[in-house]
Order: structure tokens, then sequence, then C-alpha cells
């Protein structure tokens, strides 16, 4: 029947009103349930930039960073966040002047003084240890033991096996003093698949033991990627938006990790860094010797 009524269409709110449908976030509009979850008005919260309160994974120039814990605590301060994690490499990243375990206790000393002039921010003495071909990290557990934040990535050696990368990640989640699995299928979009790996059976080890996963911004990674983001929800892991900076500006990331984690239904409940820092603290994986972590 042909008529002249304009039955909507100024906004897309009116139109998907006229289907009797609640408006569908266009990062979600890939025909993977979500049209049936707007029918049962149980469409997901989905996370916001200005959710997130603290970015978990950065570099300094104590490894490849190109800026000062000083400049890195500014940036972050600027980006109103109340909470940053210092993730320098561990020594099997020469490239990457990676820390020796003397390096690294020095830098806490720094930090450690960040501390006192920067009493609104939670600083973090982190690391992004290596995770060698056998699965043990590249900083043992005593050395693990004096940082409050552990980052555990795989950097090389990936073109090993599915069932051995597999076994690799699940000996790392398996190490107690891993907090999060950095970019946890090593992609380079456009430059590297990712490796084989059982991503299911390494989401349901983190869930076990609350390992988090993170969702790495940098555009040229967007690891986990959103459908591996949103498994991860399902099977109850929790996730960490960062951005993998290597120098002030990288901060501005942040934006593509969010978009990842929407495309992959996630909500700020899903991720660590959108909690108040005391709470963050407390949500991580308690640490093996009970102490507090700052
Ligand atoms: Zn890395
Ligand atoms: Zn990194």
């Amino acid at each position: 029947m042909k008529t002249e009524k304009r039955l909507g269409g100024k906004t897309e709110e009116e139109m998907y009103g006229v289907l009797k449908l609640p408006w569908i976030p266009p990062e979600i509009r890939e025909d993977q349930g979500e049209v049936e979850a707007a029918l049962k008005n149980a469409l997901p919260e989905l996370v916001e930039e200005k959710d997130i309160r603290g970015d978990l994974h950065v570099h300094s120039d104590w490894s490849d960073g190109r800026a000062s814990i000083e400049e890195m605590i500014k940036a972050a301060k600027k980006k109103g966040y109340q909470y940053i994690a210092f993730c320098d490499h561990s020594p099997a990243q020469p490239v990457a002047n990676g820390l020796s375990i003397e390096r690294l206790r020095k830098r806490r000393k720094e930090i450690v003084r960040a501390r006192k002039k920067f009493p609104d921010m939670s600083i973090l003495a982190g690391t992004e240890v290596d995770i060698r071909a056998d699965g043990s990290l590249d900083y043992p557990d005593e050395v693990l033991a004096e940082l409050d934040f552990v980052v555990a990535s795989i950097h090389s050696g990936w073109k090993a096996t599915a069932e051995a990368n597999t076994k690799r990640l699940l000996k790392a989640i398996s190490n107690p003093w891993v907090d999060v699995i950095g970019h946890p299928t090593g992609r380079l979009i456009g430059q590297r698949d990712p490796y084989e790996v059982d991503i299911e059976e390494v989401l349901k080890a983190a869930a076990k033991a609350k390992v988090a996963m993170e969702i790495d911004s940098h555009p040229d990674r967007l690891d986990l990627k959103d459908t591996h983001a949103r498994r991860a929800k399902e099977l109850g892991v929790k996730l960490v938006i960062d951005t993998d900076a290597h120098h002030v500006d990288g901060f501005d990331l942040m934006r593509f990790g969010v978009a990842t984690a929407r495309r992959g239904w996630i909500g700020p409940g899903d991720v660590l860094n959108t909690l108040p820092p005391k709470k963050f603290l407390a949500a991580l994986r308690p640490r093996p010797d009970g102490k507090k972590r700052l």
C-alpha cells in the first residue's frame, strides 16, 4: 500500500522505534544476536572511554618508551586518570632495552619518588615480562614479588604449533604472580597473523586463575579482538583495556581499545580499569604473599 505518511527517519532512534526496537549501538550491528537481545530488552551496556580510570600498560624511557616516568604520569593525569602501571620490558627484549633486575630496582626508587610528587595518582611499579618459549617468565618469582603489577606477554617464538603456544600461555597463567596476559594473540594487523593458539583453553584457564586478559588499544594490535573479548566475558574473564603507550601521545589510543571492547559487547563492569583505585587493586588476582599492592 502506497502512502505519503512519514514513518520516521529523522533520527536512528525513530527508525528503531517504528520497528519496536530500542536503539542498537552501531558497534554491535553485526547480526550476532543483537536484534534478539533488543527484542528482549536485553542489550548490553557498553563501556565508554569516560569510564576508564587508569592505564595499566605503559612504557617509560627506562625501556623502549620515549618519555620519562614523570612525563607519562603528567600525561595520564591530563587524561583524568587515577592510576597508571609502568610495565617496561624484561631482559629478554634487549632491542627494547629490557630492564635487568638491577635496573628494575632502580626504576622502583624513581617510582617511589614520583608517588610523593603525585600523591593523587596511584603509581604501580609493574612489568611487561616476557613469556619464554617454555612458558616460564623472564624474571624469577622473587623479583616479580617486588612488583605491584605483572603483565606477561609473548614477543618471540610464536611460530610454534597451537599446542605449544597454548601450553606456553597456560604455564604463564599458572604463575601466581601474573595479573594480566598482554596482547594475548600477538597479531600485528597487516603485518603478522596471530600465533596459533587454542584461545578457548587460554580463556578458561584465565577465568579459573583470575588472570585478566588485555585489550591492547594500539591500532596495529587491537588484541584481544572483539569476538575473543566477547567470549572472554561469557567465560567470566575480566578484561583490562590499555594503550601500551610508548610516549605521551600514546594515551590517546585508548579509544581504539574501547571501540574494540564495545564491538565485543563489553560493559564497564567487565573491565577492571573502570574501577576506582582501591576497588581496582582489590579486584586483581590475590597475591600469593597476601601483601597489599601499594
Ligand atoms: Zn608487548
Ligand atoms: Zn608493551
